[in-house]
C-alpha cells in the first residue's frame, strides 16, 4: 500500500514518462489518486493530447487540442522527501494517536 496523498510531491522512478528521450527528474505534485485503479495524475506528467471536435464537450465548445495529464501507475511513483530531495520509501510512524509519514532515507518526516 503506498501512503501517498493528494498535493505530494512524487518522482517518476519506472514506467513509461521515465523513458523519454531527455532523461529528466519527472517530479510533479500529485493532483489526484484513483486508489480503485492505483493510478495517480500529476501535474505536468504523461501530458496526454486530446483533441476534441467542435460541439462534442460542452466544456470545450469551440473543440481544439486539450493537454491533460494522463495517469501513471502508483508503483511508478515515489514520494520526493522535502528534506534530503531524494525520492524514497515511506514509512509509517505512531505519534500519540496520529500517524505520521517518514523518510526512510533520512528519517524526516514527510506531513
Ligand atoms: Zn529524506
Amino acid at each position: 500500500m503506498q501512503k501517498l496523498k493528494v498535493g505530494d510531491l512524487v518522482e517518476v522512478t519506472k514506467g513509461a514518462e521515465r523513458s523519454n528521450k531527455d532523461k529528466a527528474t519527472k517530479r510533479g505534485k500529485i493532483l489526484s489518486i484513483d486508489r480503485d485503479a492505483l493510478r495517480v495524475r500529476v501535474e505536468g506528467l504523461r501530458t496526454v493530447k486530446r483533441h476534441i471536435r467542435k460541439g462534442r464537450d460542452r466544456a470545450n465548445p469551440e473543440g481544439g487540442i486539450l493537454e491533460r495529464p494522463g495517469s501513471i501507475a502508483l508503483a511508478d511513483v515515489r514520494v520526493v522527501c522535502k528534506k534530503c530531495d531524494q525520492s524514497t520509501r515511506v514509512g509509517v510512524r505512531v505519534n500519540g494517536d496520529k500517524k505520521v509519514r517518514f523518510c526512510k532515507k533520512c528519517d524526516a518526516n514527510i506531513d
